[in-house]
């Protein structure tokens, strides 16, 4: 009896044990499914006519369907390319393709991807080449570099100024004045390999010849040096599901390039005008012109003039030149002389009236002139006024978007066409007559530009 029992309880204890082991067990599988949906497991692709086992292909899956989807048939794409190539040869032993991957960064918003290929075809040398994939989580949308950054923003120049600043300053990277200005032409379209991380984007460049593709060299911006071009989702930071494996970039842009502001004469003088006004805006663009000490030209229109006859003779005291832009906003070359006279001589009689002072300039509307409406603008004394650089702010309402253009195209000799009726005009204008100031530029009327 008591050897009996001796031997029962073994028995009910290992059977405890196993059920406890099971549920345990379980529960491991249960966490780490849910888990594996932010990590990666690897997924190899056999292929049913792969005779002499002439294909090594994996690739990962996060159990994200439309990422999944898009890896499978990259993987696939590889290895019926591979099987097209190998056709007459395909017995041969010696054939091989090799995917592998690693995933650099696992994300709430974005996965990168990097493919590593190695194909090697009979006698010949193994091509080694790599793909990179990047998505966006939620939509599940493979991105393209263009996809980065916002619309109606200037991320061309931007990126370009950036990476120029960068490359100007770096003096181990020995770039020539001539593949400095190559940077400064950079197309969006040239990038082709990328790689988004944590708090940083890694572009894959040639820095000193922009159309190798072969020899480039993987450069990390900090997002938030490009924060006022990328889509909201990649401006943010995007934490990691798993620690980024090690970001081993030859260059790394963790600032916002600041260039060591330049002597006056050396960056040159440039015109700001501001047609259709004035308007409520007026007055802070004013204000902002007086702390810089800049002057601008301001295209108003003669119906304007008594509503805003306070911010016109503030313009006059303050040395800003106040030109023609017509009565009512006319198409000068539709009009008789009768109607010329009104929107071109009761204007200038208007601003006399209001501010004692005359106009030597006109900007015909919509730059639409000839040579009726040169001659008769002539008979007032008048110069046509038009432009070198159209922000479109009278398109795009939107102050980041008009402050890169001004940046971008800022040089020597400019005419900037703005208008101040528009708030996020009079605030691009703020912002970059600061930013120009530091680089040294000056802001002058267009009479004193053109020496009239
Ligand atoms: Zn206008």
């Amino acid at each position: 009896m008591h050897a009996f029992h001796r031997h029962k309880r073994p028995v009910l204890i290992t059977l405890l044990i196993a059920v406890a082991v099971i549920v345990v067990g379980i529960i491991i599988y249960l966490v780490l499914s849910s888990i594996s949906a932010n990590q990666s497991q690897q997924e190899r692709l056999v292929e049913q006519n792969d005779i002499t086992r002439s294909l090594d292909v994996s690739y990962p899956v996060f159990k994200i369907e439309k990422v999944d989807t898009q890896l499978e048939a990259f993987a696939k794409k590889q290895s019926d390319a591979f099987a097209a190539k190998i056709r007459d040869s395909q017995y041969d032993p010696r054939n091989k393709l090799v995917l592998s991957f690693a995933v650099p960064h696992i994300g709430d918003r974005t996965i990168s991807v990097v493919f590593e290929k190695s194909e090697k075809i009979a006698e010949k040398e193994p091509a080694l080449s790599r793909h990179i994939l990047n998505f966006d989580v939620t939509s599940g949308k493979r991105l393209s570099f263009k996809d980065l950054f916002r619309p109606h923003t200037d991320a061309r120049g931007v990126l370009a100024a950036v990476l120029h600043d960068f490359f100007d300053t770096n003096q181990s990277a020995e770039l020539n004045d001539e593949q400095l200005g190559k940077l400064r032409d950079l197309n969006l379209d040239s990038i082709r390999d990328f790689l988004l991380y944590e708090d940083a984007i890694m572009l894959y460049i040639n820095p000193k010849d922009m159309a190798n593709v072969k020899a480039t060299q993987p450069i990390a911006i900090k997002k938030e040096v490009l924060a006022a071009i990328l889509n909201d989702s990649y401006a943010v930071a995007d934490p990691a599901h798993k620690p980024d494996s090690e970001m081993k970039p030859a260059y790394a842009i963790n600032t916002m390039p600041r260039p060591a502001p330049r002597p006056v004469s050396q960056a040159g003088r440039i015109a700001l005008t501001f047609d259709d006004g004035p308007s409520e805006h007026t007055n802070r663009l004013l204000d902002v012109l007086a702390q810089h000490q800049s002057k601008a030209t301001f295209y108003v229109l003669g119906h304007l003039a008594h509503r805003h006859s306070g911010e016109l003779r503030r313009m006059v005291q303050e040395g800003h030149e106040i030109g023609n832009h017509t009565w009512l906003h006319a198409n000068l070359t539709h009009l008789s002389t009768a109607q010329l006279e009104h929107e071109i001589g009761d204007t200038q009689r208007v601003i006399q009236e209001v501010t004692g002072y005359t106009p030597r300039t006109i900007r015909p509307p919509y730059g639409a002139t000839n040579d009726t409406v040169r001659a008769f603008s002539a008979g007032y004394g008048l110069h046509e006024v038009l432009w070198s650089v159209d922000p479109k702010d009278w398109q795009v309402h939107d102050s980041t978007y008009v402050y890169n253009q001004i940046m971008a195209t800022a040089a020597e000799g400019q005419v900037i066409l703005l208008h101040d009726i528009y708030g996020s005009s009079v605030d691009a204008a703020i912002r970059a007559i600061a930013d120009l100031k530091a680089r040294g530029f000056q802001f002058v009327t267009v009479s004193e530009l053109f020496g009239y």
